[in-house]
């Protein structure tokens, strides 16, 4: 669904991201951990082709990619099929909830509004929240406005959902609704790329954990090898410090 080849990025003379290879099959659940300032977020936001990038090559769900390459409509052709869920909800203030999960699918994905409409219902009662249709984003819970903000990534029906620290500003009451949210979506075979230090998730959820460092994936293994058994000394020592 995404393979990455010799991804290099620079913001200005900043070496963002180093030679990234990453290759995720359909199905996979991905889990990228890793120190601030690493490259995690600039990762993912490269996948969605929100950042350019200046060597290598990216196929994002069959859209092909090179460097500073990314046109219009690479870039509405990846939005149709990848979505993104990001630490700060980013749900639309003026809209209610129902409003919010049928804009994108009317306006951006040509579905009509009676489809939109049963879309929307169902993927709101799938995240528990089918009572608060109504409501505006300021009347949910931060929780409650994360499952929101997935419900309204489901509507587009993505072939590979991206998650950038999707409970870093929860109170901690709130971060395991999200989390099982999550979990069930990777029950049902959703491919997803995550962002999160939730090392607990990573474990009982991840196919494969990457650890990244200074814009490098330093490693990558399946859970159990890659928090049981971890190769690199800076991994041991992050580990040591988020365990
Ligand atoms: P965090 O865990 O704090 O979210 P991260 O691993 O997501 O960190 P990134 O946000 O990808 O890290 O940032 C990687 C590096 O790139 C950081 O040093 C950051 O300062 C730098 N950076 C990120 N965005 C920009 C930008 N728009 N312009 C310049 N530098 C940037
Ligand atoms: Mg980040």
């Amino acid at each position: 669904v995404v393979q990455m080849h010799g991804i290099n990025k620079w913001y200005g003379r900043y070496h963002a991201l180093r030679d990234i290879e990453l290759q995720v099959q359909p199905g996979e659940r991905i889990v990228i951990c890793g120190p601030s300032g690493s490259g995690k977020s600039t990762l993912v936001r490269t996948v969605n082709l929100l950042e350019p990038f200046q060597q290598g090559r990216l196929d994002v769900c069959g859209v092909e990619v090179g460097a500073d390459e990314i046109t219009r409509a690479a870039r509405l052709a990846v939005n149709r099929r990848v979505g993104m869920v990001f630490q700060q909800f980013n749900l639309f203030p003026h809209m209610t909830v129902l409003q919010n999960l049928t804009v994108g699918p009317v306006w951006g994905g040509g579905v009509s509004r009676r489809e939109a409409h049963e879309r929307a219902m169902h993927y709101l009662e799938r995240v528990g929240l089918l009572d608060q249709a109504d409501k505006h984003p300021a009347q949910l819970s931060g929780g409650q406005q994360q499952r929101v903000a997935i419900a309204r990534t489901l509507c587009t029906r993505p072939q590979v959902v991206l998650f950038d620290e999707p409970t870093a500003s929860l109170d901690p009451e709130m971060v395991n609704e999200v989390l099982q949210t999550m979990e069930s979506l990777a029950g049902e075979g959703m491919t997803m790329l995550i962002v999160t230090h939730e090392m607990g998730f990573a474990r009982r959820v991840a196919d494969r954990v990457i650890f990244m460092d200074q814009g490098q994936v330093i490693e990558t293994a399946p859970p159990q090898a890659f928090f049981d058994a971890p190769q690199s000394p800076r991994l041991q020592a992050f580990l040591g410090q988020v365990l």
